[in-house]
């Protein structure tokens, strides 16, 4: 994909805010590029629609253009698609047992990833047991009894049986009684999805109430992928997805449909044949990949600190010569809520921290602040000293608040410009050069 987005992030460069308008056209090549890596049609449009409600209006920053910032929105898109954060498996502590079950399409890498699962789990200092539920061919317990004898991982097998049921019974007995905490079932597969192999399954997960119900799908399959991993879940209910064959040329289509179509977590990624192929699944590093643009979204994010750390150095400089107004008060009410925490802007801005005495922001209470200031007049903003008991009324009328509450915005006001006065005051003194920030 990444020469389709080099083409986008030309086709917005220059630019000073990011609107629909300007970004039209990345938007058909971003849409095409998304198709290109396997995404479905469906996730396509939502991912699209999203991401430019987000982006739009957004100023672009000083040192990037709008392009660049754009594909830093789409990056943050993605990995919340994705689903933000690593997610491990969930198994119960080392004294119970847990047990987890691989389900999948024949061939998607159910057998492998039980190996390549237990493997992990025993390097972390679990005991695991490999089940040989798959009864389908005879061949498939074999395959699970070689990569067990490899890692050194015992394998639980029982030939003379038809059911899986009945296997996975008696390896829960036998596992009990040997040193062992974790259960991992593999189970059989069919081509496709059917009745059979899901009513099997259903019973299966009913008997045995897993940890984990992991389905594994093939990462190159990808449309298919995706309708596997519907049809699983909605009949079995999976707790998480392991996506192998990653190590193939795919640039990670499927795990942003599965993800967002299922809304199960993606675990694992396969990334090769051997048992130690197996990677936890970071949302980040794959958003990474599918743009293909990693150095973009660094230089963006970088930018971002910079306007940050001038923005409160402006202020600073504001507090200082006592220019510090009610606009600039309302403007940090809108920081605050678009940086989501005070305390980010309170690292930013020396003294708003103790101005604000360790209060909680109400997002309530800071609407109604916003109010208050929004039906001053600008001569009123600049110098609230002619404020006097008609404006007061005024202002309350206008902004739906009460005069007591003007009197408190005021005194507020007042409060938080003089520590922040005196805060910048006793920096300056106790460091003897200049602040560069
Ligand atoms: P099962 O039928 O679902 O049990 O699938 P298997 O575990 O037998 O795997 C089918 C084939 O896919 C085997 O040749 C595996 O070596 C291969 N395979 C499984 N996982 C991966 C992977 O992550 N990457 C690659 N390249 N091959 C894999
Ligand atoms: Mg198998």
């Amino acid at each position: 994909i990444s020469a389709t987005f080099q083409d986008i992030v030309r086709s917005i460069t220059g630019k000073a805010t990011i609107s629909p308008k300007n970004i039209e056209e990345a938007v058909e090549q971003i849409k095409y590029a998304l198709l290109e890596a396997d995404v479905h049609v469906r996730v396509v449009r939502r991912f699209v629609n999203q991401t430019i409600q987000e982006a739009t209006g957004e100023r672009v920053l000083k040192s990037v253009t709008p392009g660049q910032q754009f594909v830093k929105i789409l990056y943050d898109k993605l990995v919340s698609f994705l689903g933000d954060e690593r997610q491990d498996l969930t198994l119960k502590g080392p004294d119970t047992l847990s047990i987890i079950l691989l389900a999948g399409l024949q061939g998607s890498g159910k057998t492998t990833t039980a190996a390549k699962l237990a493997l992990h789990l025993k390097k972390k200092g679990r005991r695991p047991l490999l089940v040989a539920a798959d009864l389908a061919r005879p061949a498939a317990i074999d395959q699970l009894e070689t990569l067990g004898a490899s890692i050194d991982v015992p394998v639980y097998t029982d030939r003379s049986q038809k059911d899986p049921r009945a296997v996975v019974k008696r390896a829960l007995s036998h596992a009990k009684r040997q040193a062992v905490d974790t259960l991992i079932v593999d189970t059989a597969g069919r081509h496709q999805v059917d009745r059979e192999l899901m009513d099997e399954l259903s019973r299966l997960v009913r008997d045995l109430s897993p940890d984990e119900a992991l389905l594994v799908a093939d990462a190159m399959t990808g449309q298919t992928a995706v309708d596997v991993a519907k049809a699983f879940n909605e009949a079995v209910g999976i707790t998480g997805v392991v996506l192998t064959k990653f190590d193939s040329d795919t640039r990670g289509g499927a795990a942003l449909s599965i993800r967002t179509i299922t809304g199960a977590p993606i675990k694992f990624i396969g990334v090769g044949e051997k048992v130690d192929d197996l990677e936890p699944f970071y949302p980040d590093r794959i958003a990474s990949r599918i743009l293909g643009m990693g150095d973009v979204v660094t230089l963006v994010e970088k930018a971002r600190e910079l306007t940050e750390a001038e923005e409160a150095e402006k202020l600073q400089e504001k507090i200082k010569k006592a220019t510090f107004t009610l606009e600039d008060y309302l403007e940090q009410f809108q920081k605050i809520k678009k940086m989501g925490s005070l305390q980010k802007l309170a690292e930013l801005v020396p003294g708003m921290e103790a101005a604000l005495g360790g209060q909680e922001i109400d997002e309530k209470a800071i609407r109604r602040e916003e109010a208050i200031i929004l039906s001053m007049t600008p001569a009123e903003r600049r110098n609230p000293r002619i404020i006097g008991p008609s404006r007061k009324k005024r202002i309350a009328r206008g902004s739906g608040t009460s005069v007591y509450e003007v009197n408190r915005l005021l005194k507020n006001f007042e409060k938080t410009r003089l520590m922040m006065k005196k805060m910048l005051k006793q920096k300056g003194m106790q460091q003897s050069m200049p602040t560069s920030w």
